[in-house]
């Protein structure tokens, strides 16, 4: 049975909040390191909440056991006390007259009595009784001693990190995912190697330059991004040609513009030329 509260609505919202404000700026890597420690932490302290029941059900029995001990050793002190009383009654009572007139007075035997039998009635029996109830309440005490509401609320907050890393990891791998989708769902988008066999099965009506207009030697054949990719230009048969090396270094991560203005080539004439090739400029 557990005596802690529910936790209201509008406090775990907050709560949730200033966690996700905590993480913001992490990395997606970050994030999963960080959800590993959290769960070997929340799993460490979850041990301990299962014991708390196990603990409330432990120290019940110790409580029973201390009170039936107290209970016994309670009845063999009476028993004692009882015989005890019973042996020197007895003793009284085989007295003669005159052995009896002696004795004190009534008063002061019976004192005298409970200060013996006070004295006696250390028995074995009952010292072991006592060692075995003060064993009990120290183990009981022990267990008392530890704060579990302390673990119980620190295991709580964990869970609501946990929640909350979870569901902003679950929004990295969405995105994740999305990125992906798109890149397989433009059929435009090819690899560089799939554009320069699909260029070169075209190259016997175009074996120019398309840049320099110099006869491409063969094996000396490069893929060109015309608009560069370092400007984010796509690997799209519409934005790549096959060029020759000389004029792909020089052109380099330049626009097409650009390297004709520095080369002193005709802009508007090789953007015809492309176009012609179904490019897009
Ligand atoms: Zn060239």
């Amino acid at each position: 049975m557990s005596t802690f509260k529910k936790t209201p609505k509008y406090q775990i919202e907050a709560i949730r909040k200033k966690i996700q404000d905590k993480y913001k700026d992490l990395s997606e890597l970050h994030l999963i390191d960080i959800f590993k420690k959290t769960e070997a932490e929340y799993n460490e302290l979850h041990k301990y909440y299962g014991k708390d029941e196990e603990q409330r059900e432990h120290l019940e029995s110790l409580r029973d056991s201390i009170y039936e001990l107290s209970k016994t050793k309670n009845e063999i002190v009476q028993k004692i006390r009882n015989d005890f009383f019973a042996k020197k009654k007895d003793a009284h009572s085989k007295l003669s007259f005159f052995e009896r007139l002696r004795v004190p007075h009534e008063q002061v035997r019976q004192e005298s009595n409970l200060k013996e039998f006070n004295q006696r009635i250390i028995s074995q029996e009952e010292i072991d009784l006592d060692n075995q109830i003060n064993k009990l309440r120290s183990q009981r005490n022990s267990f008392v001693e530890i704060d579990y509401s302390d673990l119980i609320s620190r295991r709580k907050h964990l869970y609501h990190e946990l929640a909350v890393i979870k569901k902003m990891l679950g929004e990295f791998r969405k995105e994740n995912a999305k990125a992906l989708l798109n890149g397989v769902l433009k059929k435009n988008r090819l690899r560089s190697s799939t554009l320069k066999k699909q260029e070169k099965s075209k190259l016997e009506f175009n074996s120019f330059c398309p840049y320099c207009s110099e006869p491409i030697v063969k094996n000396e054949l490069v893929l060109d991004h015309i608009f560069p990719v370092a400007k984010g230009g796509q690997s799209t048969a519409q934005n790549t040609i096959l060029v020759c090396f000389s004029c792909n270094s020089k052109k380099s991560d330049k626009t097409l513009r650009q390297f004709c203005k520095l080369n002193q080539l005709d802009y508007e004439e090789i953007c015809n030329k492309l176009e012609q090739l179904g490019k897009v400029i």
